[in-house]
């Protein structure tokens, strides 16, 4: 009997320790991964740890091996080397349907003849699921398709197909939902909006999401983490503010936005400040900004209106060409203005 007591007491503490592992595990882990194809080194040893619940973007430009390391996850590729971790186990071994994660394509890849419904239900059927109805009901709520079950994706909106597909791979409970550039298909306006669903989706959702993009709009404004790839490895990761305001490479700091390059320092367009050549730095104690310490004259060459702002084109007497960012009413200049380009000490991205 003693012994029965004992033996049902390591198990329920194997259980635990398993429990609070798994509990206590990066939910997706990569370790040193790298992958080859014959005369392309498409990942060069990538090391990363997703958080669980977070949206984690992959950004970076076309080629540097995002849309790689997001099918080495899947199970798509096999690495050449390195390890992928789902929960703290390597599943390198495993096959696409033995892992927990789900991908939600840039195209979407919807059965055309099938309702919205239908394409929600075709992979619980295939995982012979139970309670299909339920979890369909409330995936297509989540997703705000309510009312909508019926249609064929040719009666759907481009939004909706996409809520479509998120709802598809949503169902099946992932560990990880991989989305590879969603956005893409989407007009402009659309995109934007897209960002704000699909992030506010994430968090009703409390999925961890990867999304691999090459704009960077689209990963600062979703993102909780974010990487920096390039030519397949990670130059940065941080949150979206750390490597936009603090870039840790030349790469990344132009990759992220537009940089004035003055004597080795970069300096975003919006924080310059323009004024007439001569006059002297207005102390603004109410803008909060640190007042301008450095200056450089140059002549404004021509400006870009942008609705919201405007940009001014600004060539340095020392050869540079340069462009301030200004809120629409502060841009009263005209090519061939004389001018000084202020901006401060504290706005400097320097590198060694
Ligand atoms: P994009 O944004 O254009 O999709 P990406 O960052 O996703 O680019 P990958 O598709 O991962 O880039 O490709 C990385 C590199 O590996 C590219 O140079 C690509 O040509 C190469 N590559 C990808 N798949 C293969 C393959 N099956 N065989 C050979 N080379 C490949």
């Amino acid at each position: 009997m003693a012994e029965l007591r004992s033996s049902a007491s390591a198990h329920a503490a194997q259980v635990l320790r398993y429990y609070f592992y798994y509990s206590m595990a990066p939910i997706l882990e990569l370790r040193k991964l790298v992958k080859h194809f014959p005369g392309q080194q498409a990942v060069r040893e990538i090391s990363l740890v997703i958080p669980r619940g977070s949206f984690f973007s992959l950004l970076g430009p076309s080629g540097c091996g995002k849309t790689t390391t997001l099918r080495l996850i899947a199970g798509f590729e096999q690495p050449t080397s390195g390890d992928v971790l789902l929960n703290g186990e390597i599943v390198n071994q495993r096959q696409p349907y033995e892992r927990n994660v789900s991908t939600v394509f840039q195209n979407y890849a919807l059965f055309p003849h099938l309702t919205a419904r239908a394409n929600v239900e075709f992979g619980l059927k295939r995982h012979r699921a139970t309670d299909i109805g339920r979890r369909v009901r409330e995936v297509l709520e989540l997703v705000g398709l309510t009312g909508k079950e019926t249609r064929r994706p040719a009666q759907l909106s481009g939004g909706e197909r996409q809520r479509v597909a998120l709802a598809r791979s949503l169902v099946l409970q992932p560990d990880v939902l991989l989305l590879d550039e969603p956005l893409a298909a989407l007009d402009p306006k659309l995109r934007k909006q897209m960002r704000v669903e699909l992030k506010a989706l994430q968090r009703r959702a409390g999925v961890t999401f990867l999304l691999v993009t090459h704009d960077q709009e689209e990963a600062l404004s979703m993102s909780d983490h974010l990487a920096v790839m390039n030519e397949g490895r990670i130059e940065q990761v941080g949150s979206p503010e750390d490597v936009y305001l603090r870039p840790r490479s030349r790469f990344v700091a132009g990759f992220l936005g537009a940089v004035n390059w003055i004597s080795g320092a970069g300096i975003r367009p919006e924080a310059v400040r323009l004024l007439p050549a001569g006059e002297v730095t207005p102390g603004d104690a109410t803008s909060g900004d640190a007042t301008p310490d450095r200056r450089a004259p140059g002549v404004v060459t021509g400006s870009v209106f942008l609705g919201d702002c405007v940009q001014v084109l600004v060539r340095l007497h020392s050869g540079e060409d340069t462009v301030a960012q200004l809120p629409r009413r502060a841009a009263l200049f005209q090519p061939g203005d004389p001018v000084q380009f202020t901006w401060s000490a504290a706005d400097e991205m320097t590198f060694p």
